[in-house]
């Protein structure tokens, strides 16, 4: 179940500890001139997104897998399926993988998050009947 909340939350731009809370401001990864703002904190459940400085530069990694997951599948559908020239599928990857960066990008942030703060039900809106101060948990 903790699977499938890292992967709503990393889909559907979400706050990896309540799932509740937007990450990135603009909804769509594709908005170039805010494809970089998000939020200092989570909306719901006050979680501070960039524990430190620099906090995101571990995302790398995350996009860095990403990035060859995406180079694996297509060099296996290359294989075995479209049989194109080195240089033409050497284009068209790096194509695909410059188009697809806005959302490797996003999806590195969130997954990065997930690493450090998991899914917790206390704090999704639904448990708000129990009535903590979240603000002590936002750091
Ligand atoms: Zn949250």
């Amino acid at each position: 179940m903790l699977l499938f909340r890292m992967l709503y939350s990393t889909f559907a731009n979400k706050c990896s500890r309540c799932n509740e809370g937007d990450v990135f401001k603009s909804k769509n990864p594709y908005n170039l001139k805010r494809m970089f703002e998000m939020h200092t904190h989570c909306s719901n459940c006050g979680l501070k997104y960039e524990k430190e400085t620099s906090f995101f530069y571990g995302a790398m990694y995350v996009s860095y897998a990403i990035s060859s997951g995406w180079f694996i599948i297509w060099y296996i559908i290359q294989n075995y399926l479209l049989n194109w020239d080195l240089l033409t599928f050497a284009f068209f990857v790096s194509g695909f993988i410059l188009i697809v960066s806005p959302l490797t990008m996003r999806w590195s942030r969130i997954i990065w998050l997930n690493f450090f703060y998991k899914y917790k039900k206390e704090f999704s809106k639904k448990n708000k009947s129990c009535n903590f101060n979240t603000s002590e948990y936002a750091s």
